[in-house]
């Protein structure tokens, strides 16, 4: 090991973005996909990952924001961009100008594009969202006549799409999904009766995978591209994220000693530990003490005593690992490494929430697969 390996790195496999992306195409033929990396790419870094994305078969950007589409579209990517939640405030020209498709869920949102496209001097495209039963954003059906018939009379909008989200497509068969299926399909019938023909889009990953019916013109997965698998079944999809560290120190504890602050863990007998220099500053939660275990040595080895800010303490027994030697906090767990699934399940949360807020400033980035 060099002695620039970094304290702690996150490592993107892109080969496995794009694994993913051609396996979720594959399974919505007839589709378009488009891509979601809103939030930094679920952590993983939009622009690396939407050209990863785009070169496997993805011909549509989605983000949360038009300050991530518009970075997107500076970084160089030509694809169509979607941007579906942006506070009053934002500045909808830029975004119009820069070929920026814009979700509205009301009809005070559509004035105010349209007025935007005005100034610019510039249709906006625009994808009409209906809320079908997530209560989120979105235009409630009582309302969602009147947006239609706004937007249908706008000369200054194109209706590109009528568009939902799904609440449940997590729990295959869960009722609530033929429900929103429903108001969908009704809220379509609105739009075409209103004169438009716009696409229809509804599938996030969940359902890309469990319901071939709902993927209609294009469908939006996210978590699935990043090889994490929402549904129960199983998928042939390939985690892209890789969280590590190195040795740092070694040491002999003799038993009876303890470890890290408060002294939850004591050595019952005469052990080797490895110190780790990643905490929760880097993105190990604290409230994995005691309940983690790292990839060390071609095995599972137990993180011991508490997670620090900077560090944790690794129980090798009477192996004495190298400094510099790689530990595997959390991998596609092929080799049996933990999973961030594992410490989603662990904490409580989901591995959305795990990927997503790996992304801290003391710890790098690096990309394999990235093509020039
Ligand atoms: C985040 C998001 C998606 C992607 O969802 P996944 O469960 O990650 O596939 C799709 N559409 C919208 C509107 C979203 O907010």
């Amino acid at each position: 090991m060099t002695a620039s390996f970094p304290r702690a790195e996150v490592v993107i496999d892109l080969d496995a973005v794009r694994h993913n992306v051609a396996l979720l195409a594959g399974r919505a033929a007839g589709s378009a996909v488009m891509a979601v990396v809103k939030a930094d790419a679920y952590g993983h870094g939009a622009v690396p990952v939407a050209r990863a994305a785009v070169e496997a078969g993805a011909t549509w950007l989605g983000t949360c924001s038009l300050g991530e589409a518009l970075d997107l579209r500076r970084a160089g990517l030509s694809v169509r961009l979607f941007s579906w939640l942006d506070v009053p405030e934002v500045d909808f020209g830029p975004g119009i100008l820069a070929d920026i498709d814009l979700g509205v869920s009301s009809v005070d949102e559509l004035r105010r594009i349209a007025t935007a496209a005005q100034q610019v001097g510039r249709r906006a495209r625009v994808h009409l969202k209906i809320d079908t039963g997530l209560s989120r954003n979105g235009c409630q059906p009582a309302d969602w006549p009147e947006l239609v018939a706004a937007a249908a009379a706008s000369s200054d909008v194109d209706v590109v799409a009528v568009w939902s989200h799904l609440a449940c497509a997590d729990e295959p068969g869960h009722p609530s999904i033929d429900i929103q299926a429903k108001r969908f399909a009704d809220a379509y019938d609105t739009a075409r009766a209103a004169g438009l023909d716009p696409l229809r889009h509804l599938a996030n990953s969940a359902a890309v995978l469990t319901r071939p019916d709902l993927h209609f013109d294009l469908v939006r997965p996210g978590i699935a591209m990043y090889g994490l698998n929402p549904v129960p079944q199983h998928e042939d999809l390939r985690p892209a994220m890789t969280f590590r560290a190195a040795v740092a120190l070694t040491k002999r504890l003799p038993a009876g000693e303890s470890v890290s602050y408060g002294h939850t863990w004591t050595a019952e007998r005469d052990t080797t530990v490895a110190l780790v220099p990643a905490g929760y500053a880097d993105g190990v939660p604290r409230s994995l003490s005691g309940r983690m275990d790292v990839w060390l040595g071609g095995r599972r080895r137990a993180v011991v005593g508490r997670v620090c800010m900077d560090q944790v303490v690794v129980d090798c027994g009477d192996d004495t690992p190298a400094v510099g030697e790689e530990v595997v906090l959390f991998a596609d767990g092929r080799a049996g490494e933990p999973t961030a699934r594992e410490w989603a399940d662990k904490l409580g949360t989901i591995d959305y929430e795990i990927v997503t807020s790996m992304y801290r400033p003391r710890v790098q980035r690096r990309y394999l697969g990235e093509r020039p």
